[in-house]
């Protein structure tokens, strides 16, 4: 969302090239200018010791009656992974151990004019039982071959659920 008001003096912003080139919106008054940057969000795929994975059925947009992997904002005062294990909890009820990084991706809402970036680990359960959070309407176990693409809300969560599956074949081919 573009910002229409100066953080700083309160005038209307103006859309103007700065020195690096870009439009951005820059304050004809005080010359403050604005630069948006990609919030940042981290998450897990968790499973318990079956194997299952835990998922949240969304009760708000984007993505409102479909599932997700338990992903938010990080806080100012958190690490990336504070965030991924507090975000989980908060979702499902869940306690997780983290056991390493799946991967980065960027994404784009073109309609709501967002972007951001999400970090997701690889976790394992540890504590809790499933229950719904704030903005969830049901925390659900499934076992991967369960997941379509067609009930998940984002497409960064199937392909990090893809990846996440590659990388879980190609270690029970090396363990076989
Ligand atoms: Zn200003």
């Amino acid at each position: 969302m573009q910002p229409k008001f100066c953080a700083q003096c309160g005038n209307a912003l103006e859309a103007r090239v700065v020195q690096d080139h870009r439009v951005r919106p820059v304050c004809p008054a005080c010359g403050w200018i604005v630069y948006l940057n990609p919030p940042i969000a981290a998450g897990v795929i968790a499973t318990r010791a079956d194997g299952k994975i835990i998922l949240v059925l969304r009760g708000e947009n984007p993505g409102k009656g479909l599932w997700g992997l338990p992903t938010g904002f990080m806080e100012i005062d958190e690490t990336v992974e504070d965030a991924a294990r507090r975000e989980c909890l908060e979702e499902t009820g869940l306690t997780v151990e983290l056991e390493g990084l799946l991967g980065v991706w960027s994404y784009h809402h073109i309609e709501k004019q967002s972007a951001g970036v999400l970090v997701l680990y690889r976790a394992r359960v540890i504590g809790g039982e499933p229950r719904a959070g704030s903005d969830t309407v049901e925390a659900k176990f499934f076992a991967r071959a369960e997941i379509t693409d067609a009930m998940l809300a984002f497409e960064t969560h199937r392909d990090a659920l893809n990846q996440w599956g590659m990388l879980n074949d190609q270690c029970a081919k090396g363990i076989g």
